[in-house]
């Protein structure tokens, strides 16, 4: 029945969708330009979307994981930080295909992973090429939709009853930020809506990324908006910054930070057994974009496949959250 719901609410869409794209308005940068005949706004997205990277990923969110994780190209915001850059940049170059050949395989990793999540660039500007993507298939495991929420407000209507859980990012508070690290001036302005509009009736987490020399600035304002608009919503405050120009996040940031979110009773997310450090800070100069290796010797994998889930519970054994994720998915069972 669920399914049957989702199907038809899928379908409906299409149509609405088609007539914002032709003259895009699916963001605030209302580029206006017709997407249906290939025309490129901010954002690059093509149509038909384009994956340039997929994977089951063990690293989400745990209650989400093992998920099949599609990463789509095109991004409507310019982050200094974004790790996935270089990837989608080579992506684009090489072996990008589109969304819609994934439908086989979609079915089948519906049925082997807990959850599927659109990730990117940012899904909201391939929301199109996604729902004809699922229009295809039958069985729907929890779908998730990993966004920076600068969105048209009319999305997360049309997103509803079709996405289970947004994983939704809220990083910029002041404009003056959000236009020097991400040339997005009016993002909390439009986000702040868009995650008010989800989350009346879908569930999301809110990540904020800490981010050097923006405690004050931004994560304070958006600690204290959470609290007094979102009080029910899961803030997973990430600590896991990192950027190639070598700017880094202090230890002093990090704890006053948590400390001002429990001071104000924030409702933190907390996996059940997380320890101290996040899953990716367990180990640091790039070597790949698979790995990263910090100056003070941590390693991080952006994206923690089975195959780097084996690695780093083989460089941590005494790292419990890696080791309970382990126990949990893989058991000895590989997903193919
Ligand atoms: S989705 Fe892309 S093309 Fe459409 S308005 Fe946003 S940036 Fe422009």
């Amino acid at each position: 029945m669920q399914n049957d719901i989702k199907k038809l609410k899928i379908l409906n869409s299409i149509e609405l969708l088609k007539s914002i794209m032709c003259s895009c308005t699916l963001c605030p940068r209302k580029c206006k330009i017709n997407r249906l005949k290939g025309e490129r706004g901010f954002c690059k997205a093509a149509y038909p979307a384009k994956v340039f990277y997929h994977n089951v990923l063990y690293g989400e969110e745990i209650e989400v994981c093992p998920t099949y994780s599609i990463f789509l190209l095109g991004c409507n915001m310019r982050c200094k930080f974004c790790y996935v850059k270089n990837r989608a940049k080579k992506g684009s170059k090489t072996n990008a295909f589109d969304v819609k050949d994934l439908k086989i395989h979609l079915e089948e990793m519906a049925e082997k992973c807990k959850s599927i999540s659109f990730v990117g660039g940012e899904p909201t500007v391939n929301i199109l090429s996604v729902f004809e993507t699922l229009a295809h298939i039958s069985i729907f495991p929890l779908l998730i939709w990993n966004t920076n929420m600068y969105m048209d407000i009319r999305v997360p209507e049309i997103l509803y009853e079709i996405v289970d859980l947004y994983i939704a990012d809220l990083h910029f508070y002041s404009k003056q930020c959000s236009m020097n690290v991400a040339k997005t001036s009016d993002y909390f302005e439009h986000a702040s809506k868009a995650l008010k509009l989800a989350s009346q009736n879908t569930k999301v987490i809110v990540r904020t990324l800490l981010l050097p020399n923006h405690i004050e600035c931004c994560f304070f304002p958006i600690a204290n908006w959470m609290k007094q608009n979102l009080p029910e919503v899961s803030l997973h405050i990430m600590d896991n910054y990192y950027s190639q120009n070598r700017e880094s996040l202090k230890k002093e940031e990090i704890t006053i930070a948590k400390e001002y979110a429990q001071s104000i009773g924030l409702n933190l997310y907390k996996e059940p057994f997380v320890n101290e450090r996040t899953l990716q800070n367990i180990a640091s100069k790039t070597i790949g974009e698979e790995i990263i290796i910090e100056e003070d010797g941590k390693i991080i994998f952006p994206n923690l496949t089975q195959e780097f889930l084996d690695i780093s519970t083989f460089l941590a054994p005494e790292n419990l959250e890696l080791k309970i994720r382990k126990d949990m998915f893989i058991g000895g069972e590989k997903i193919e």
